[in-house]
């Protein structure tokens, strides 16, 4: 079913929008395919939507794509010590977080804390603590923007810091990852990682994450603290005053705010450092759209 004029704002995670033109929530692939359809008919651009933890939207006049509703989830033991996990796009990424520290697995536990979707986090390259999503990664299934069905191994797909092809190779349906149990004890490092994270992140709050990517060798959070982004405000979005690279909403934050803030602080690092920041957070508008039609 495709609703129209929708609110975006309850579908972030800094609850800032901007509403988009048509909105569909697929339960099946055949739905997610004739979702497609409409907008090749229509000749609209799609944003494809997981929980909306690395996205801010403005006015969008295209197709949101939320895929919330593929939640299939299967774990398989190959071995005493390796587990097969199929998870769909829309499952959270905490069910594997949980999983990997029920059975003390290597990896997933080190992306407690942050809210994304499956589909979300393979889209990402999502990461912390030294992992990133890709590498447990074995396959990903998903619909190229003709709507074929489409499965490959991740050898095959390049993943780097924060980047995948997806979703400009199509729409991430499910993914497949073999994890392994772990030779050290999973729980400590699992509470270690919570506890860091709640003293330095801004939890609490509507958040996006960070804002801009790491330049290559230094961090964003850093530059953006020695311009005296921490804390620095423009109507209700801010910079949080516990993590300079994490934009927070602090009531009724807007679209136009976040834009302003967000080129104020790549200007002042610009003049001070001469490094270009580059933008993690997907900013979603008419003008731009992160998948078909780009
Ligand atoms: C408090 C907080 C802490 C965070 N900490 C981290 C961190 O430590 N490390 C980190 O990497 N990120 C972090 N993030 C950012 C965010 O959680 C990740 O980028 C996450 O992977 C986004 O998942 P999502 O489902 O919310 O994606 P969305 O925000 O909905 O979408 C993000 C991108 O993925 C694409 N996408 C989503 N689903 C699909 C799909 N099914 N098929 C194809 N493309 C798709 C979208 O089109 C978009 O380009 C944090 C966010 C918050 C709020």
């Amino acid at each position: 079913m495709i609703l129209k004029n929708i609110n975006l704002a309850p579908y972030t995670t800094i609850r800032i929008g901007g509403s988009v033109k048509y909105f569909c929530q697929p339960k099946s692939l055949e739905e997610l395919r004739w979702a497609l359809f409409f907008a090749l008919e229509k000749s609209i651009p799609v944003f494809v939507l997981g929980k909306g933890s690395n996205t801010i939207f403005g006015d969008f006049e295209g197709l949101v794509l939320c895929m919330k509703s593929f939640q299939g989830f299967e774990v398989k033991r190959v071995k005493e010590d390796r587990f097969l996990i199929y998870a769909e796009a829309g499952v959270s990424l905490l069910r594997l977080v949980s999983l990997s520290v029920e059975e003390s697995l290597e990896g997933f536990y080190r992306l407690v804390g942050f809210p994304a979707t499956v589909g979300g986090a393979v889209a990402m390259n999502a990461g912390a603590f030294g992992y990133e999503t890709s590498q447990n990664l074995k396959e990903v299934f998903f619909l190229d923007w003709e709507g074929r069905f489409q499965r490959a191994k991740s050898q095959e797909l390049s993943f780097s810091y924060r980047s995948s092809p997806f979703p400009k190779l199509g729409v991430v349906v499910g993914a497949l990852f073999e994890l392994q149990r772990a030779s050290h004890h999973v729980k400590e490092q699992y509470r270690e990682i919570k506890e860091k994270r709640a003293a330095k992140q801004p939890i609490n709050l509507p958040t996006c994450g960070s804002t801009f990517k790491n330049p290559k060798g230094c961090y964003a959070g850093k530059l953006l603290e020695e311009v005296g982004m921490r804390g620095y405000r423009i109507g209700d979005v801010a910079f949080s005053e516990k993590h300079a690279n994490f934009l927070v909403n602090l009531g009724k934050g807007s679209f136009q705010d976040a834009l302003k803030i967000i080129s104020e602080a790549k200007l002042r690092v610009f003049e001070r450092f001469g490094i270009s920041l580059e933008e993690e957070v997907r900013i979603v508008e008419s003008s731009s759209a992160y998948g078909w039609k780009v």
